[in-house]
């Protein structure tokens, strides 16, 4: 295997998030889960300095209870990507343990997509909320991911509005963007919300995400 920094681990296709530039809302597309063992054996052996086991949605891999104890029997590091639309609370104790000091979970990556209010995901809201105040009063890192382009943009997120929620800042923010001559935009935008934070960015090809609608 390569000394890569990082590599990313799929633990599942599925997602009931349903944003719709997502391939994995795609109804066509296999739910398919990551056996726990392999996960194991992934971990164990990589190269990496850093593993993000993301999804789909890792959260609804119906064994995240068994992967998250392996992972706590290893030490690679590694961070897990979720939409935050699921319900966190159940496994708090389990990502508060791994994120101890010098533990191997180095933070949580929250989406933001679930946000966006171009499809109805009021329902989704109140629990990604939830989750954040969960990691605050747990003292879990975590990071916010944006994706900009033609599903989220300034107006359709209610975000900037929620003053208090972020009182426990996320590490940094990751901004996902399109060619869409909005980088700057979008920057200013999160300073203002979150003040002095680290912002890493990536350009991405908004063609590729909307493929499966064609
Ligand atoms: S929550 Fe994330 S993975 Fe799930 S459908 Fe939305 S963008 Fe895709």
């Amino acid at each position: 295997m390569s000394g890569e920094l990082a590599s990313t681990v799929l633990v599942t296709t599925k997602c009931s998030g349903g944003c719709q530039h997502c391939p994995f809302s795609n109804p066509d597309l296999e739910k398919l889960f990551l056996a726990p063992k392999l996960i194991k054996t992934i971990m164990t052996q990589t190269a990496s300095r850093l593993t993000v086991l993301s999804g789909g949605e890792p959260f609804e891999h119906p064994q995240i209870s068994e992967i998250l104890t392996d992972l706590g029997k290893q030490t690679n590091s590694f961070r897990i990507a979720t939409g935050g639309f699921v319900d966190l609370a159940p496994w708090v104790d389990k990502l508060k343990f791994l994120s101890r000091p010098a533990g191997p979970l180095r933070g949580i990556s929250i989406g933001t997509d679930v946000l966006s209010s171009r499809v109805d995901h009021s329902k989704w809201i109140p629990i990604w909320k939830s989750n954040i105040r969960l990691f605050f009063e747990s003292q879990i890192p975590y990071s916010l991911t944006f994706t900009t382009g033609s599903d989220l943009d300034f107006s359709r997120l209610d975000l900037w509005k929620w003053t208090g929620l972020f009182e426990g800042k996320p590490e940094f923010i990751y901004l996902r963007h399109a060619q869409d001559d909005l980088l700057d935009e979008w920057v200013r935008k999160l300073k203002d919300t979150f003040g002095d934070i680290l912002i890493i960015h990536d350009e991405i090809e908004s063609k590729k995400l909307c493929e499966w609608k064609t």
